[in-house]
């Protein structure tokens, strides 16, 4: 496989990365996940966007001007010969000379790293067949959960928890409310409304999240952006997750409790079409 590493495409065992990069320190980065269907890469634009602004949150710049960023995408998508998969993007904030919790000066250059991973048969996942089981948990992250920062640890305990419990992934709970998935965004559908956490610093802005509701929008269904609860959940007709990695992914199950007929219901399996065919043709 052949990754990008600061200007230069290399084969992955000849990629360097310096041990004093702060992202391997401080977890000092951010990162993009696009997801590629038939070769093209969907939503890229809003990917960008993201890290633009993910960046100046940081103090950080762009270590490349998007329309490279484009290219650098492609290029890799191209030689590694993905048909299915995604590709992964990171920025850090670069090498300094000594570890230190100031931010060095501008002379220090970021690291951009990108890479593909392919996944044959994303789009027509078993899971999505079958919906996935989720448990709640405590939300123990950080506050600025609107960075798409690389600092992934508690998302990671929270996946080994739903393993641990037999289940697929975990919805975050905060002050009673359900923020979002591990890495990905919650909703519920009652009554042909759906449900999801309206925007701010409590959780990732998602790509696919603004797609999918977009795509409701336009389908006369019923959106309410708001917090709800597990028990909420647990008495909705349905629940799903989005992200770019995903799509839209019907949940079956909360803690034990069956959601709806315990099965993928309408609401989710519409949009999941809808999303995939409309990013199939927008794919660039
Ligand atoms: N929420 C979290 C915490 C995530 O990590 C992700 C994706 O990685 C999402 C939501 C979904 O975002 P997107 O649709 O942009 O992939």
């Amino acid at each position: 496989r052949t990754v990008y590493v600061n200007g230069q495409f290399v084969p992955e065992g000849e990629a360097k990365v310096s041990v004093f990069d702060r992202g391997f320190l401080f977890a000092d980065g951010v990162y993009e996940v696009t997801s590629v269907l038939g070769g093209k890469l969907i939503d890229f634009a809003g990917h960008a966007a993201r890290l633009r602004r993910s960046l100046g949150e940081l103090e950080m710049r762009m270590p490349v001007e998007e329309d490279e960023l484009l290219d650098i995408h492609r290029e890799l998508v191209r030689i590694n010969e993905i048909d299915e998969g995604m590709v992964y993007l990171q920025v850090t904030r670069g090498a300094a000379a000594d570890r230190d919790f100031a931010y060095p000066g501008e002379e220090v250059e970021p690291t951009l790293v990108l890479f593909t991973q392919s996944k044959p048969g994303l789009a027509d996942s078993p899971a999505a067949r079958a919906g996935i089981k989720v448990i709640s948990i405590p939300d123990a992250r950080w506050g600025r959960r609107d960075i798409k920062t690389v600092q992934l640890l508690y998302p990671s305990m929270g996946k080994m928890m739903a393993k641990a419990a037999g289940a697929d992934d975990a919805w975050m709970v905060e002050d009673g409310a359900v923020t979002e998935g591990t890495s990905n965004n919650a909703y519920i559908v009652k009554d042909g409304t759906i449900v999801t956490r309206q925007l701010g610093t409590e959780i990732l802005h998602g790509i696919t999240r603004a797609a999918v509701l977009r795509f409701a929008r336009e389908a006369q269904m019923k959106v309410e952006e708001r917090a709800f609860t597990i028990e909420e959940a647990q008495a909705a007709d349905e629940a799903f997750i989005t992200s770019a990695s995903t799509f839209v992914l019907p949940v079956v199950e909360i803690d034990g409790t069956a959601i709806g007929a315990g099965a993928p219901g309408p609401v989710a399996k519409r949009l999941r079409e809808i999303y995939l065919e409309e990013s199939r043709k927008a794919g660039i």
